[in-house]
């Protein structure tokens, strides 16, 4: 583990210890379970999309400091934008960790996960997270009904 000790930066450290929306939505629309059987990271993600907006979005779970803190920072960095900008920003995250397409654009503070790189093995505790909420999002998940 001492060598993954530079990767865990400030940042994934801090959302790692006080993870923003941890918690259930009441009126969530889309759900999605992901787990990481490599690393034992099992996280659900619960969103509420109107008109193609992600009003809100929330995880639950157990999981490493890295799955975590990514789940912490997708749900702050994906509230509020449209269904289309998540799939970018996604895409963009994916680039960064996997290096596909010779990396991403611009994913802001989401690029202090740039550092899992070099881990493969952790590559997967980063990107759950992001897998949850595409499933969620575009239904390869268990859409839950609040209606
Ligand atoms: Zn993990």
């Amino acid at each position: 583990m001492s060598d993954l000790r530079d990767l865990y930066q400030q940042v994934i450290l801090d959302h790692n210890r006080k993870p923003r929306n941890f918690r259930k939505i009441a009126d969530a629309n889309r759900t999605a379970e992901g787990y990481n059987p490599l690393c034992g990271d099992r996280i659900t993600v619960e969103v509420r999309v109107e008109d193609g907006i992600v009003k809100d979005a929330a995880f639950q779970g157990a999981g490493c400091a890295i799955s975590k803190a990514a789940a912490s920072m997708m749900t702050a960095s994906v509230i509020g934008k449209p269904e289309t900008e998540v799939d970018a920003l996604f895409r963009d995250v994916h680039a960064m960790l996997t290096g596909a397409n010779g990396g991403p654009a611009d994913v802001g503070k989401l690029a202090v996960f740039a550092g899992v790189r070099e881990f493969p093995s952790r590559i997967k505790c980063a990107t759950l997270a992001w897998h949850a909420l595409q499933a969620a999002l575009h239904g390869a998940g268990e859409p839950v009904s609040t209606e």
